[in-house]
């Protein structure tokens, strides 16, 4: 019984997967690929869409490096005017300078060690410094050290949960149900997947299902 549902399940990821690709070709890839960079991108990344939160990385980084070294002694006021257009900026601000300090201080500004880390102890390390949480930890793991490790943000909550994958709003729950189903080597590009799709087509209030590449695999009760 169990094992029927799951390789139900699989080929309907498997199909989801397929069309998804199919209709955003892509490049699946985020454009930093260094850690710390990758971690001040995803604390401004939060909340807000893709192209702000690049243009407000884009313009720190033409102001100051992103290294813990530089970031750490600036004022969270030094650094406002720069991503203000990520919004949230007073609190973006303060959490970049914080955590910063932080590496600089416990991981002599060095994100390398903890993440060459076998997986478990990788994140177990990145979640005990303040301001990196499950989603940032795993974002780091899957994209700067190819870990097959699936971060799971609002997007893919709701997208799991109206194509009946998973039943739960829980992290854990939720990330275990999509990495038994999604292929390795597909982990990182169903990550960004899953986010296109849910910002573009399920959206949270008007999903625009007769646009929809997996409708046919969809049993949401409230669709358009
Ligand atoms: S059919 Fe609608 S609710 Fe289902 S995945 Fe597509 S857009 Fe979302």
């Amino acid at each position: 019984m169990w094992k029927g549902k799951t390789v139900a399940k699989q080929r309907l990821m498997q199909n989801v997967i397929q069309r998804l690709e199919k209709r955003f070709p892509g490049p699946h890839d985020v454009f930093i690929k260094q850690p710390f960079p990758l971690l001040i991108a995803t604390i401004l990344s939060q909340n807000t869409s893709d192209m702000n939160s690049r243009r407000a990385f884009h313009s720190l980084e033409a102001q100051y490096a992103i290294t813990p070294g530089v970031l750490a002694y600036l004022s969270p006021e030094e650094i406002q005017p720069y991503i203000r257009i990520a919004g949230l900026y007073r609190i973006r601000s303060q959490r970049i300078v914080e955590v910063s300090k932080i590496i600089l201080e416990q991981f002599q500004g060095n994100l390398w060690n903890i993440l060459r880390l076998p997986l478990k102890d990788a994140r177990e390390q990145l979640l005990k410094i303040p301001g990196i949480g499950p989603k940032t930890a795993d974002i780091l793991l899957a994209f700067i050290v190819k870990q097959p490790t699936m971060p799971i943000d609002t997007n893919i909550f709701r997208v799991a949960l109206r194509i009946g994958i998973v039943n739960s709003r829980k992290y854990q729950l939720t990330q275990k149900a999509l990495e038994e189903l999604i292929p390795k080597k597909k982990m990182q590009t169903m990550h960004l997947l899953l986010i296109q799709h849910g910002r573009e087509i399920c959206k949270p209030r008007s999903p625009l299902c007769q646009q929809c590449p997996i409708d046919k695999y969809c049993d949401y009760p409230l669709k358009t």
